[in-house]
Formats: C-alpha cells, sequence, structure tokens
C-alpha cells in the first residue's frame, strides 16, 4: 500500500509536464474557436492519439497508479488546457469505465479497443445512463431491456439524454432496467456495438459550456443486439438479481446499495480534479492581468481589494486538490469512505470552481465579460461540474447521509 505523501514522483512530474505541454500548446490555443463551433474537435483527439494520450493503456496507467494521483493529476492538467476539449478527450473513458467495472475480460479485449479506435481513424464511445425523467433519480430509469431466449438477444427501449458522446459514438454502453420492481438494482448494462439498427440521436443541445464536448438524446428503438452484450454475463446478472430479491424480500438491500455508493465516491474525485484545472486555469489569468493592468497609477493588484481576492482564490483551489487527492488515494488504498470523502471532493471543488473564475471575470472588469479573454468562457465551462455526475444537492445528500446514517431527503 502507498503511503501518503504530497510529493509526486519523478515519473508523476513527467506525465504531468507532458500534459501541461499538450494542454498549453495544443488544446489552449484552439479552446476559442471549438467552443465557437460547438463540435467535437476531431483533429485535437487525433492529436492526442498519436501522442498516446487519447489511449486506453494511458488512462490505465494512471488509474493504477499506486498513490492514486495519477488520474486527478491528469484530469487538472487536461481540464487547465480547456474543459470542452478535455471532455471530447476523456469522455469515451467514461464509458470504458462502465465496461471495466462490469465486464469480462472478453468484453473488455473485444469493446474497449473499439471505442477508441486508432491513430489514423479515431472513435469515441459513450455512457448512457440519464433519462428525460431520471437524472438525479437514476432509480425511475424507464428504458427497457427484456431478453428474447429463443434468439439470445437483448431487445433495448427507451430515451436516454445527456450523453456525451451520444449518438456520435462508435459504441453505447447503456444501463437499462431489466426489472422494474427492484429499483435501481434491476439494473443492468449493455454495450450496443457500431451501428446496430435502431439506435438514432436523438436532439444534439447547444450548451452554456463545454461546448466542444458533444451532448445529445439517444433513442433506442427495439434495438436487438446478442446476449453477449450483456456486461458481465447473463448467469451473473440472474445471480445478482435473484440475490436482490431476496434482500427486498427480508426487506435488506443495503450491501448492493453500498456497492454502488462506493463506485461513485470512487469515480467523483476525478470530475473534482476536472474543476480544480479549470479553476486553476482562471486564477492565472486573473493574477496575470491583475499584476499587468494599470488604474489609478499603479497596477490593479496593489488593491487589497484584488490581492485578497487571489489570496481566497488560490487558497480555495489548493483546499480543493487537497480534498481530491484524499478521496483519490482512499479509492486507490481501498479506504472505507466512512464520511462521503469521495462526494465531498466532488462538492467542494465544483463549487470552488464556480466561484473562482466568476472572480477571475471581475478581476478583468470589462474584458473579463468578452470573448476576447478566456475567463468568460471557463466560468461557462465551471457551471457543469456542480450539476454533471451528481449534482451538488445530491452531492450534500450524499454526505449527510453517510454522517448521519439517516435517511435524508
Ligand atoms: C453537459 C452534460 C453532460 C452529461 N453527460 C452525461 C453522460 O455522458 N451520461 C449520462 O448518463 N449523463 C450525463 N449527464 C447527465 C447528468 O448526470 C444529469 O444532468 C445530472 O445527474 C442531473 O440530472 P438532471 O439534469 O435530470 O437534473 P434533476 O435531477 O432534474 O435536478 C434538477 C435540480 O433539482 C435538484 N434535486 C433533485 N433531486 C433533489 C433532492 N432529492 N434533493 C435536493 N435537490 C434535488 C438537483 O440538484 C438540481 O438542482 C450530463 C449532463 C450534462 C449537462
Amino acid at each position: 500500500m502507498a503511503e501518503f505523501t504530497l510529493d509526486l514522483n519523478d515519473d508523476q512530474k513527467q506525465v504531468r509536464d507532458w500534459l501541461h505541454g499538450f494542454a498549453a500548446d495544443v488544446m489552449r490555443p484552439a479552446a476559442a474557436e471549438w467552443d465557437e463551433r460547438e463540435e467535437t474537435p476531431w483533429p485535437i483527439i487525433q492529436e492526442a492519439a498519436k501522442l498516446g494520450i487519447y489511449s486506453l493503456d494511458f488512462y490505465a496507467q494512471q488509474f493504477f497508479d499506486p498513490t492514486g494521483l495519477g488520474i486527478p493529476m491528469a484530469m487538472e492538467e487536461l481540464f487547465w488546457g480547456d474543459a470542452g476539449i478535455a471532455l471530447s478527450i476523456v469522455g469515451t473513458g467514461l464509458a470504458a469505465v462502465g465496461v471495466l467495472a462490469n465486464g469480462t475480460e472478453e468484453q473488455i479485449g473485444t469493446w474497449i479497443p473499439q471505442m477508441y479506435g486508432d491513430v489514423n481513424d479515431v472513435k469515441v464511445a459513450a455512457f448512457c445512463s440519464s433519462e428525460p425523467d431520471a437524472g438525479s433519480d437514476v432509480a425511475s430509469m424507464r428504458t427497457r431491456a427484456v431478453y428474447d431466449e429463443a434468439k439470445d438477444e437483448w431487445v433495448l427501449n427507451g430515451t436516454k439524454t445527456w450523453a456525451t458522446n451520444g449518438g456520435i459514438a462508435n459504441v453505447h454502453v447503456v444501463v437499462a432496467c431489466v426489472d422494474a420492481e427492484l429499483g435501481s438494482k434491476g439494473h443492468a448494462s449493455f454495450i450496443v456495438p457500431p451501428n446496430t439498427p435502431g439506435l438514432s440521436q436523438g436532439q444534439k443541445f447547444q450548451k452554456h459550456g463545454i461546448r466542444a464536448s458533444h451532448t445529445a438524446e439517444v433513442v433506442l428503438e427495439d434495438v436487438r443486439i446478442p446476449g453477449s452484450c450483456l456486461l458481465g454475463g447473463k448467469e451473473k446478472l440472474d445471480e445478482r438479481l435473484a440475490r436482490a430479491r431476496e434482500k427486498a424480500k427480508a426487506g435488506g438491500g443495503e450491501r448492493v446499495k453500498n456497492a454502488a455508493m462506493a463506485t461513485f465516491e470512487a469515480s467523483r474525485p476525478a470530475v473534482g480534479a476536472m474543476a480544480v484545472g479549470t479553476a486553476r486555469a482562471a486564477y492565472e489569468v486573473a493574477l496575470d492581468y491583475a499584476k499587468t493592468r494599470e488604474q489609478f497609477g499603479r497596477p490593479i493588484i496593489d488593491n487589497q481589494g484584488i490581492a485578497f481576492q487571489l489570496a481566497d482564490m488560490r487558497t480555495q483551489i489548493d483546499a480543493a486538490r487537497l480534498l481530491v487527492w484524499r478521496a483519490s488515494w482512499m479509492a486507490t488504498t481501498g479506504k472505507p469512505f466512512t464520511s462521503a470523502e469521495g462526494s465531498m471532493s466532488k462538492l467542494f471543488a465544483s463549487e470552488v470552481a464556480k466561484k473562482v473564475t466568476a472572480q477571475a471575470i471581475q478581476i478583468l472588469g470589462g474584458n473579463g465579460f468578452t470573448r476576447e479573454y478566456p475567463v468568460e468562457r471557463m466560468h461557462r465551462d465551471a457551471a457543469i461540474y456542480t450539476i454533471f455526475e451528481g449534482t451538488s444537492e445530491i452531492q450534500r445528500l450524499v454526505i449527510a447521509r453517510t454522517l448521519s446514517g439517516m435517511q435524508i431527503r
């Protein structure tokens, strides 16, 4: 087990500097253009693939870093470069994690390479869970998966929404309900292979921020997929459902719920790290500006009113990073999240990103309000962190329930 240390080792520093170079030289200069175009930045994903940044190998290396700091460090640097482009680069990872977490070795080997494609023909993947009537309330999901035993096929019907890369993905990972009476315990994840009839893109959303990342509805109409596309396989699903039914009869179900909670606690710090990246980017722009912009014959940072804001911004960013690193270290070293530390890190970092990016606009004055300077875009981008992967209210609910042991509503 890795001892906790805040010193990055030489390998980690090297990866951080390499990612920072890509973020500074490739992503940041392209950020405004792709934000305006509101399109997936395919050439930049391809460039990332050439360098090895857009690949399963890269994420696996970071994921298995024994200190737990590989993923948060990578996320912070990429999202420092640009949040919309970065989400286009790491969005496939969301779907890949869905397969890694639930799939068999054969499924992992078959589908993950197809999610990324290759350097000359890059592909993306989508993870589709949210629905128009099932956002925070995942248990009320309506998409159904019905098993056709005669053909050994699953038939999916429903509408997914807010899917990052939805409809443009080569591989879609779809969460669907196989037993409505079991709520979220009756859900299962499926692979929808490339070009499967019945899957289509619905509305593509025009968004407030992270506009270089494609977000759309995914419509599933009698989508037939082979039995082998059920992640984990039928036997495992049947066993899990039988256990859940037993527990439901006995009025239990806590263990199943706790396993799902532990997964979320482990994945939320990564979103916190994205927020830290955006916050740090806006803070740096504001600091530079405050040192060079002169009013009343002196740099504006010469006023405590500005300097103290910058001091607060930096303090909060560092505090957010520490919470993120703690939770990531806990996840990697198998420490129990007795106080919902993963949710804490996501809640705090995402709120800090919103606040710090707003302060950055204020420090840049009129310039901050224009698209000539990046802080306006960063502020729009930062708004997503308090929404996806569980809103701030849901994080507070999780933390409060964990601390109190009560079903706070
Ligand atoms: C850009 C973007 C990308 C996304 N990418 C994906 C993706 O790739 N895959 C995917 O499956 N989903 C994705 N999502 C969906 C995202 O996870 C949901 O938007 C999020 O979970 C919130 O659900 P909702 O939008 O339906 O809001 P709602 O659940 O309707 O919530 C609305 C408001 O009510 C509050 N609220 C709800 N319940 C409670 C409660 N019990 N107590 C207090 N307050 C409450 C919420 O906090 C929020 O403020 C994405 C969303 C966006 C915007």
